[in-house]
């Protein structure tokens, strides 16, 4: 066995195989994952745990939202039918394996010290962490409105990428299983800014793991149509509006930059026009 934990990057390492060992470990007889190489560990990973964050976020709300608290956030009539949510899930499986690819490329590169990324905050110090997380954060939502709003004013990109996440373009079709029902490039094109920013800004490295989970969940959140007013966070309210309108609300966390950009449309205004 190398020995990694003598050098800095070997701090890498040793937590990859950590979250490697958790993972595989407890779903995975060991001699199916053991032999294979570091690489594919984590690729197998970040697939399953990918796979398994899907299905729990996405049965979980759904339970909640439609089942247990019926006719409480969604009317009735307005819940996807069945048919619907297993396209999305299969939509979904078919780019799982896909997507998890880009992690897996972004730890191999972290391990590699081809990134900015440092291992334990206390390298850094707390202020410096946050200041860095912030401009993160920052990077990640003007990444992904501009990869977003690319992807519907490329038209190519947006007849053979995008279109697939837009077949969902009704209240009632959308759900929490299609936040990942996405053509795999597209899906990838999307997280790539996370990627990005690990070039661009020095970041921890169990954060950027975190963020990325925190994605997968974030996303079947804002699919279930239901209006959360809680600035300037863009909720489902926000992203159904560009699931019928194609053209606002492009952004991903919060409003913000589809409040600079010009093309926020919120909720509220749509809700009041109806009344009137
Ligand atoms: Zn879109
Ligand atoms: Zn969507």
């Amino acid at each position: 066995m190398e020995d990694h934990g003598s050098t800095y990057l070997g701090l890498f390492v040793d937590e990859t195989t950590f979250y490697n060992r958790i993972v595989l470990g407890s779903l995975l007889p060991s001699r199916v994952w053991e032999p294979l190489p570091h690489f594919l560990q984590t690729w197998l990973r970040n697939y399953l745990g990918g796979t398994l964050i899907y299905f729990l976020s996405g049965f979980l709300w759904c339970f909640y939202i439609y089942y247990w608290k019926r006719n409480v956030y969604v009317p009735e009539d307005a819940i996807p039918s069945k048919k619907a949510m297993l396209l999305q899930i299969f939509v979904t499986m078919k780019a799982m394996p896909w997507y998890t690819a880009l992690p897996s490329l972004s730890e191999y590169m972290v391990e590699n010290g081809w990134t900015k990324c440092f291992s334990r905050i206390s390298d850094i110090g707390m202020l410096a962490y946050l200041v860095y997380l912030a401009t993160y954060l920052v990077i990640v939502e003007f990444g992904i409105y501009w990869m977003h709003r690319e992807l519907h004013d490329i038209k190519p990109l947006y007849k053979y990428l995008h279109a697939t996440h837009h077949v969902y373009n009704k209240q009632n079709t959308l759900s929490p299983f299609a936040g990942l029902a996405f053509h795999p490039l597209d899906g990838i094109l999307q997280a790539v800014p996370h990627v990005a920013a690990l070039f661009l800004v020095p970041t921890h490295f169990t954060t950027h793991i975190v963020l990325l989970f925190l994605e997968a969940i974030w996303t079947a959140n804002i699919h279930d149509c239901i209006h959360s007013n809680l600035w300037p966070v863009m909720g489902a309210g926000y992203h159904t509006i560009h699931h019928t309108t194609y053209r606002h609300n492009y952004g991903h966390y919060t409003i913000c930059m589809d409040w600079i950009f010009g093309t926020l449309r919120d909720p509220l205004d749509d809700g009041s026009k109806k009344v009137m």
